[in-house]
Parts: C-alpha cells; sequence; structure tokens
C-alpha cells in the first residue's frame, strides 16, 4: 500500500522500517533531516513537508509525533494535514495523546471525509523494532479492518477498544496501573530487604504469590533481581520517567475532564515528577525505587 508516514522518532523509525520490509510504499516526513535520509536509506521517499506527505497519492497516513501539542499542528495547522490532503484518505495517529484531543482531531478529519483511528502502541522501542508492538485502536469498525493489515506489520496484537478516542484511553489506564505499580513494587522489595530478606528470594516469593505483576516478575526495580531489567544496567535505556510523568499527566488531566477520582495516579504522577524535578528524568522510571533505598 501507498502509505504517507509522519514522525520518524525513536518509535516511528523502526515502525516505517518495518513497514517498508513488508513491503509497503513509504512517503516520509520529520522536522529532523537525518531521521528523513535514515528512511530514505532503507527505501523510502522524501517528503520536503506536510503537504507533499498529504498529497502523495497515499491511501493512508500514518503520524508518531511526540504529544498533542504536535498532532493538533500537524492535523489542524494552517498548512497541516486535513488542510491538504484528499477526501477517502485514512488516516492513523499512533502518538500517546489525551482521549479529548485524539477525539477533537479524529472528528475534524471525520468532517473533511477522512476517516480517522487513533492507536497508541505499548511495548516500548524493542517492541518497535521488532515488530511486536501492541496497538490499542479506536475508531469504527470498518477503519479498523482496513488498517488492520497494516498494523500488523508493525505489531503483534492489535485490539480495537471501541469508538474514537478509546485507544488513547486504554494506553492511558493500562500506564497509570504501571506507574503505580512500579512503586508498589519499589516500597515492597525495599521493606523486605531492609528487613533482612534476600532481593531475590522476595521477589520469588512475591512472583509466585498474590502480590505478583508485571513490575514485579518483569520489570523489577530492585537491582540484581531480573538480568534484562533496567534495574540491573543503572537504570538506563528502558522508559524514561520523563514519559511516565507525561502519560500519569494525560490521565490526571483526563480525570480531572470526566470528574473521576485518581488518587493513586496522580499520586504517582508527583512523585514521578518530584524525580524528574530533581534531575532524574531521563532514567527509567523503575528509578523511583532509589527514593527507598538508604544507600541509592
Ligand atoms: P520522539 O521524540 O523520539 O519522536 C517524535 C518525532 O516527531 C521526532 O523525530 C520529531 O522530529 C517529530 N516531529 C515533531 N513535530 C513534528 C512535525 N511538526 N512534523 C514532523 N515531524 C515532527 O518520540 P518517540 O519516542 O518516537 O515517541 C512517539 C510517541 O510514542 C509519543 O507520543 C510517546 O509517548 C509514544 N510512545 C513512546 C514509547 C517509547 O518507549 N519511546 C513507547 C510507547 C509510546
Amino acid at each position: 500500500m501507498k502509505i504517507g508516514f509522519i514522525g520518524l522518532g525513536n518509535m516511528g523509525a523502526p515502525m516505517a522500517s518495518n513497514l517498508l520490509r513488508a513491503g509497503h510504499e513509504l512517503t516520509v516526513f520529520d522536522l529532523v533531516p537525518e531521521a528523513v535520509n535514515k528512511a530514505v536509506s532503507e527505501g523510502a521517499v522524501a517528503a520536503p513537508d506536510i503537504a507533499a506527505v498529504a498529497l502523495c497519492g497515499a491511501e493512508l497516513v500514518i503520524t508518531m509525533l511526540p504529544a498533542a501539542r504536535h498532532v493538533k499542528a500537524v492535523y489542524l495547522g494552517d498548512d497541516g494535514l486535513l488542510s491538504h490532503v484528499p477526501a477517502g484518505v485514512h488516516l492513523i495517529d499512533s502518538s500517546t495523546i489525551d482521549p479529548m484531543t485524539a477525539r477533537d482531531v479524529a472528528a475534524s478529519a471525520a468532517a473533511r471525509g477522512n476517516p480517522m483511528l487513533d492507536a497508541p502502541v505499548s511495548g516500548g522501542t524493542g517492541g518497535a523494532q521488532a515488530g511486536t508492538l501492541t496497538f490499542m485502536v479506536g475508531g469504527e469498525e470498518p477503519e479498523f479492518a482496513f488498517a488492520r493489515p497494516v498494523l500488523e506489520a508493525m505489531g503483534k496484537n492489535i485490539v480495537h477498544c471501541g469508538a474514537a478516542g478509546n485507544g488513547q484511553v486504554a494506553k492511558m489506564a493500562n500506564n497509570m496501573l504501571l506507574g503505580i505499580s512500579m512503586i508498589g513494587a519499589a516500597e515492597a522489595m525495599s521493606l523486605g530487604v531492609s528487613m533482612g530478606m534476600d532481593p531475590e528470594v522476595l521477589a520469588g516469593v512475591i512472583n509466585t504469590s498474590s502480590g505478583r505483576c508485571w513490575s514485579t516478575d518483569t520489570y523489577n526495580p530492585y537491582p540484581g533481581v531480573i538480568g534484562t531489567a533496567p534495574s540491573n544496567r543503572g537504570y538506563t535505556g528502558g522508559f524514561g520517567t520523563d514519559l511516565m510523568v507525561k502519560d500519569l499527566g494525560l490521565a490526571t488531566e483526563a480525570a480531572k475532564a470526566s470528574g473521576q477520582p485518581v488518587v493513586m495516579g496522580a499520586l504517582a504522577q508527583q512523585l514521578y515528577q518530584s524525580m524528574s524535578f530533581e534531575g532524574h528524568g531521563h532514567l527509567d522510571f523503575s528509578a523511583i525505587i532509589k527514593r527507598y533505598l538508604k544507600d541509592a
């Protein structure tokens, strides 16, 4: 399929590579010329701006941008996608943004005759490279059916979550729980070890008991417990604290807008924000355990 792709960052670049490997024709744009050049070296065609992507003859345009303000600029800006893209061209935004903005942009696209899906991802840069991302998709069923084979070139689990914006709702709820559960794992591991438990033995007990979760059995924040976790390499790589602050901010903002209490989510947001404020926003979010370790 002929596809336009905007946003070739840490996630977008490997996603575009997988589309090219699957035989799709890509026309790409990013503000960073090196990112465009790399995609061109893999077989993509460079577009000089957003309008050129919109008018390249693609059946589908995919965007992978940092945050809601970039999504609004790329879709709704004066020289944005919706000013140029012909009616009937399908649109997918895979950025992680708030559901309200996703719904607003999808409504503007629909009004111009462009069906749109929100399809944020989970799985990180490793999943993007391996083509094993989970896509959480919001939008109409026929659009989901159209997009599914394309998304399958970049991901392993493609889940239709319901109407426009629901992909973002699913992503937001999952990441809020992840942020909270990591703090719980950090507290439990630190308390147990401070009172004399061996960290591996303690993790083994938790991971065969009712406290088990992804933050304890796959990504344990205590160093030395899980070989592949960022806690075993100085909290480098992985999922940056600043990204967790962003995702928890989306959850607390959405909660405010909908009048829903998220007590633990708001507390978690402030804990990670403090970590970021102290200059550690680049570290993996599991470094939150340093707040609980005397020698850290
Ligand atoms: P990134 O900052 O590495 O990449 C974003 C790209 O968008 C950059 O190359 C930037 O130049 C480009 N861009 C920004 N504004 C643009 C514009 N107006 N026109 C064209 N290009 C523009 O971000 P990322 O890590 O690739 O993340 C993208 C999205 O995926 C974010 O919403 C993030 O929250 C989400 N996400 C990231 C991860 C992760 O582990 N990095 C995991 C899951 C989801």
